[in-house]
């Protein structure tokens, strides 16, 4: 894998670079370890929070150009301690091809209590990533359903849950949503709306509206794990928008941990933080 952090307690992880690694450690241990004759270099998976070893930091690799990390199935003391059940379920080692909605873990170790506490601390950016990948505007009273339903399901005990991808499972365990008066910005979405559902409109204020009984909502399912040709993880699910019986709507989502990250390394004057949604995620996940 081409991330790490720094600490477990950590929610940002970085991009694996030999500068940035140096920088970002100061060569210091316990990052820097002398062990016999070598130097070898630590840092913590931003997954599952298992020590991994950055492998090629100082010598060029046959295989590749860019060092990488990789689990340490030991402890490291001040770092991180080697957790046999949390790298078995690392998502960045080993994908989940079989994900069922219902999976859940039987405990709720540390690192779930962390995925809780992330999402909380960072519901605002949940909240704006949500928009941009559904083209739903998020109010207020729509995360307050879906928080509602994530605590009811015990949505941090899913199985394909993990510390990255906390904006992505919190939607997609969530009911199906009514559509009903949703503001709608994704101008595709608009017009599978006004084509597919017989009395529909987008009227001034880009609001769904309809005249008729229909019911049409919308809802995630299939959430896929998989690695891609550079060894990464990749995770997806469907959008899907139903009317009465019918998907009029579909389209992919791939989790873009990438974004995500941005958002949380970018000062708050930058970015578009909402304090009125971390509130309310604190009232339920606090
Ligand atoms: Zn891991």
């Amino acid at each position: 894998m081409n991330i790490y952090k720094l600490k477990t307690s950590e929610t940002n992880y970085k991009i694996l670079s030999s500068e940035g690694f140096e920088m970002a450690t100061k060569k210091l241990p316990p990052y820097y370890e002398k062990q016999e004759k070598h130097e070898l270099h630590f840092a913590v998976c931003p997954a599952c929070n298992n020590p991994v070893q950055i492998i090629g930091l100082n010598k060029k690799l046959q295989h590749t150009d860019h060092p990488y990390a990789k689990h340490y199935h030991k402890s490291i003391r001040g770092l991180a301690p080697f957790d046999k059940e949390a790298f078995e379920s690392c998502s960045l080692v080993h994908p989940r091809t079989n994900l069922s909605k219902s999976n859940r873990k039987p405990v709720c170790t540390e690192r779930e209590k962390q995925i809780l506490s992330n999402l909380q601390e960072n519901f605002d950016q949940v909240a704006y990533l949500f928009q941009l990948y559904s083209g739903i505007v998020m109010t207020k009273s729509l995360a307050e359903e879906m928080l509602k339903w994530y605590v009811a399901e015990q949505g941090h005990l899913y199985k394909g849950a993990s510390l990255i991808n906390a904006p992505w499972v919190f939607v997609y365990l969530s009911k199906a949503q009514s559509l009903w008066g949703r503001i709608i910005k994704d101008p595709e979405l608009q017009e599978a709306l006004c084509k597919k559902v017989p009395t529909g409109l987008i009227n001034e204020r880009k609001q769904f509206i309809s005249k008729g009984s229909e019911k049409i909502f919308f809802w995630f399912a299939g959430h896929k794990q998989s690695k891609t040709s550079d060894n990464f993880l990749k995770e997806t699910m469907q959008f899907i928008v139903t009317c009465d019986d019918e998907d009029i709507y579909k389209k992919t989502i791939t989790f873009d941990y990438e974004h995500f990250q941005n958002l949380l390394n970018t000062p708050d004057e930058k970015r578009p933080r909402r304090e009125n949604f971390t509130e309310l995620a604190k009232k339920y996940l606090g």
